[in-house]
């Protein structure tokens, strides 16, 4: 009797040693405000892992920004047109995903965008346009056949003078891809990076079945344009509505159209959702070069990656593999979205 009070003592103390604890912190990277989520039963291990997922950010940042004069891609951008630089393993493989992105596109995602970065600035600071023949010489910079990779010295040469290379389209996605995978190996079952909006999550929360994520509305601060439940998936929002230029009353946004130099317009968000937070960014920055025929078309014949978009007009578009339900009318109306069954 004396035993079986003790276990029936000791159960409810056992439940709540098994229960998920939920610990989040955030921090300012890359530009952007990157909040990580871990949830086991361990909360020592959650902190830990937070701690190493955002430090491991960190790294990352200092490797391949290209606004910090010490990293190894502003080492790149600075011997343009001079000769080749070794970097480490990791930056090259960035590289050389980034150029199988550009070709998968044709060339609307373009690491060397960014030598147009020196005439176009989102940061609120432009007062008019830059003249054409400042267009034209950025442009005829920005070529990724131009990067030539070495794989024998993991070496990076820019082969013209002027060239830059940046990875704001693809940088972010990157990150959070490795800091989930490290807080995965640490043994965090469960777990959300959100990278300034761009979102990767593993498992489930703690007190539900699925991640439930919402899509930001471009018109509005308070309401989401569209909710989803997800798990294991990333979800990646490129948009207009934060960074751009205000110009003679018309709005650029702070993606480049590689081939003119001019910022691309025609929507105003793109979404994707695939399980890779990399290829998400990535591909959200291309659809948004490409418009809406060709992004979608794009999307529908990618294996496990399906897209929004919400046109300058407002018009929602959405890949194959997404069913869209509207909630409520007028003003308020946020969509749910529901993931299809895979593609074939
Ligand atoms: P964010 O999530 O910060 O809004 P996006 O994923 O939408 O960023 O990518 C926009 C960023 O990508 C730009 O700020 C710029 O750094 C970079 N970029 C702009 N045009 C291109 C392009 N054509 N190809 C690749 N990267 C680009
Ligand atoms: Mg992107």
């Amino acid at each position: 009797m004396r035993r079986l009070l003790l276990i029936l003592l000791l159960l409810p103390a056992c439940l709540i040693a098994q229960q998920n604890l939920t610990y989040r912190k955030s921090a300012g990277m890359m530009g952007s405000q990157f909040g990580l989520t871990a949830t086991s039963p361990n909360d020592s291990l959650n902190r830990a892992a937070v701690r190493a997922g955002l430090k491991e950010i960190q790294r990352i940042e200092n490797l391949i920004s290209s606004w910090d004069k010490n990293s190894q891609t502003s080492e790149i951008n600075r011997q343009a047109g001079i000769k080749a630089v070794k970097v480490d393993w990791e930056l090259y493989s960035l590289i050389n995903r980034s150029l199988k992105i550009a070709k998968l596109t044709e060339g609307a995602f373009d690491i060397s965008f960014a030598s147009a970065d020196r005439i176009w600035k989102f940061d609120g600071s432009m007062q008019g346009l830059p003249t054409d023949s400042a267009i034209n010489a950025s442009v005829s910079k920005i070529n990724y056949e131009n990067i030539q990779l070495n794989p024998q010295d993991t070496s990076v040469f820019l082969l013209e003078k002027g060239m830059k290379i940046g990875f704001g389209g693809i940088g972010k996605g990157y990150a959070a891809n490795r800091a989930s995978l490290l807080m995965h190996q640490m043994g965090i079952k469960s777990g959300l990076v959100n990278a300034g909006g761009d979102i990767i999550c593993w498992g489930r929360p703690a007190e539900r079945e699925l991640w439930r994520i919402g899509i930001a509305d471009p018109k509005s601060e308070e309401k989401m344009l569209a909710w989803l439940g997800i798990k294991d998936l990333a979800v990646v929002t490129s948009g207009d509505y934060e960074r751009f230029a205000m110009i003679e009353g018309k709005r650029y946004a702070h993606i480049i159209n590689p081939k003119t130099g001019w910022p691309v317009s025609g929507l105003k968000s793109v979404t994707i959702l695939c399980p890779d937070a990399e290829l998400a960014d990535a591909l959200a920055t291309s659809v948004f070069v490409l418009g809406r025929e060709k992004g979608l078309a794009l999307i529908n014949q990618l294996k496990d990656v399906e897209g929004l978009l919400l046109t300058d007009e407002d018009e929602l578009l959405s890949s194959q593999g997404i069913e869209i339900e509207r909630s409520a009318a007028g003003e308020n109306t946020t969509y749910q979205l529901k993931l299809r069954s895979k593609k074939p």
